[in-house]
């Protein structure tokens, strides 16, 4: 394609909403644009690097024998009532109704149309085992879209959907899905880890996330290098055991602390350590109110809790409740003559003697309290999130902590669909059984972003070469009739053999053409300018090391094609 005749509406300058580095580079590198929150147009440039994934993610499901299918988005509430998640589900699925009052939705994921499809199809053990996967466009309504495509409401989407006879079945399954997985984000050239994640509303026994190493990434992620162990924060353990010294306990006693509310505030004002505090934490979970203690320098796990809970979420108790349970405002929270409520405690807590909590009054904390003589021993569990340094739960070595966006997700789900939706075949002894699932998928503009985040420098984006735009970028910089021609030869053979070349043959001053082509980031651009007059060398030059070297056209070609 020639830039003059190409639709890539540049931007010199950042664009205010764009929180995200991927989101600012789309918008500025003409690669998509808003239509309302949460729902993007993707411009040309966008949609080629947004197929190019898709197209590595389409093939390597065909190689692993998946078969593709095309799910409605436009879904009936009867399906999603059959499962139970048509009132489970959250907000995050827009229902509405058509014009004959029918309720339906649109699809954040497709359990429910894909097991109907296959209920009514596959009567046999020997129709199994089946994976079926579509790409397609979902919609999620989100609370608050953000990052551009990265957190959308609509969005595109590979899943994957596995049956099989038993669990030995989608143990086959899952590890052909893992493996179809880790040769589809090397071959987006992407630097990723697979980690142990929840299983959140989806369900199910176990799960992977594929995640893209990135510093801006929004999950943090547990790994050991000495023995591999890798997983998501949101449930990653600990060997890591406490123990205190042996303390008589002090007499209570209540302090005035008036507007100290925060851990820092306190720890400051009282003078002592915030592993001195322990918070005193009220959550709603399944229409209770529970209230979890944890050391003041530790982090409590919402999803630890919520597993233990067994509940499909937990919030923080809002400040009404927080006064009505505690008696006094936010902040001020303790264990010591709450009544009414299940105390919970993260182990770090166990063990504990003359520590500091909030007195249950305005302005007011308590030291020296001790559980078992100021309030009952409450239950302890491991509820709290890993640290970095802390001791691997499967080695001991220490866990290192890193950042990651989350770019696929799989999960062995068992029965809980087929169940639900009595979907189930016949085993070899004519016995009805239900179908073991596995579920699979890829954020495909999520991935795109995501290598965005993971690949640029100041000037732009760094495509990695699998799923650029384009390969190469020829800038021509000059009106002259001899540098117009020899950048046409050149892009007609890079083009004819396969070397997908853009290029800038705009009447545009030379700054303006490498501003452009840094931005975008196609991973080799190659400069015609007025030295190839003199010399008759043209310049190449790599874009993710910024390498340059003079060659003549012939050289360049040859070099492009050579390393497809
Ligand atoms: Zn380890």
């Amino acid at each position: 394609m020639k830039l003059s005749e190409y639709f890539l509406p540049t931007l010199r300058e950042d664009p205010a909403e764009a929180e995200a580095v991927s989101h600012r580079l789309m918008l500025r590198a003409g690669m998509i644009r808003k239509l309302a929150s949460g729902i993007y147009s993707w411009l040309p440039m966008g949609l080629r690097s947004l197929r190019k994934v898709e197209n590595i993610v389409r093939e390597e499901m065909d190689r692993a024998g998946a078969l593709e299918v095309l799910l409605p988005l436009v879904q009936p509430a009867e399906l999603w009532q059959e499962t139970g998640r048509w009132d489970n589900f959250g907000k995050e699925l827009l229902r509405f109704k058509d014009r004959k009052e029918h309720d339906f939705c649109l699809g954040p994921t497709h359990e429910e149309v894909i097991t109907d499809l296959v209920r009514r199809e596959v009567r046999s053990y020997r129709d199994l085992p089946l994976i079926l996967y579509q790409i397609a466009p979902k919609f999620r309504d989100e609370i608050r879209p953000r990052f551009g495509v990265m957190r959308a409401r609509e969005f595109l989407m590979k899943d994957a959907y596995s049956f099989d006879a038993d669990e030995a079945g989608l143990n086959r399954s899952y590890e052909v899905m893992y493996a179809a997985y880790e040769r589809i984000f090397s071959r987006c050239g992407l630097r990723f880890r697979a980690v142990l994640a929840d299983t959140g509303a989806i369900g199910g026994s176990e799960s992977h996330e594929f995640m893209v190493l990135a510093e801006t990434g929004e999950d943090r992620l547990a790994l050991c290098e000495a023995c591999g162990y890798a997983a998501n924060v949101e449930l990653a353990e600990s060997k890591k055991e406490f123990s205190y010294p042996q303390e008589k306990e002090k007499p209570l006693e209540k302090v005035a602390t008036p507007g100290v509310k925060s851990v820092e505030e306190v720890s400051a004002f009282l003078g002592v350590s915030p592993s001195r505090l322990v918070k005193t934490l009220l959550f709603k979970a399944g229409g209770e109110v529970v209230a979890v203690l944890i050391r003041g320098d530790l982090e409590l796990n919402e999803v630890k809790l919520r597993n233990l809970l067994g509940v499909p979420e937990v919030e923080m108790a809002d400040a009404e409740t927080v006064e009505r349970i505690t008696r006094a405002p936010v902040g001020f929270a303790g264990p010591v003559g709450l009544s009414g409520v299940r105390i919970l405690a993260d182990l770090s807590v166990r063990g504990l003697r003359n520590f500091v909590t909030g007195a249950n009054e305005p302005d007011a904390h308590l030291i020296n309290v001790n559980y078992g003589r100021d309030f009952p021993e409450p239950e302890f569990y491991d509820l709290r999130v890993v640290s970095e340094g802390d001791p691997c739960p499967r080695c001991g070595r220490p866990l290192a902590i890193t950042r990651g966006i989350e770019v696929g997700h799989i999960f062995k789900l068992g029965t809980k669909y087929s169940e639900a939706m009595r979907a189930t075949f016949l085993d070899r002894e004519g016995k009805e059984r239900p179908m073991v699932m596995g579920c699979y998928g890829i954020g495909i503009g999520r991935t795109v972003a995501a290598a965005i985040e993971q690949n640029h420098d100041e000037a732009g984006i760094i495509f990695p070469r699998e799923i650029a735009p384009f390969v190469a970028l020829i800038l021509t910089l000059g009106p002259e009739a001899e540098l117009m021609e020899i950048s046409e030869r050149i892009y007609h053979t890079l083009n004819s053999s396969g070397v997908e070349t853009l290029w800038d043959d705009r009447d545009e001053r030379p700054g303006v053409k490498f501003k452009d082509a840094d931005l975008i980031g196609i991973p080799f651009q190659i400069i015609v300018g007025r030295r190839f007059k003199e010399t008759g060398r043209v310049e190449l030059k790599e874009r993710s090391t910024g390498q340059r070297e003079d060659l003549s056209p012939e050289e360049v070609v040859k070099r492009l094609q050579g390393s497809a």
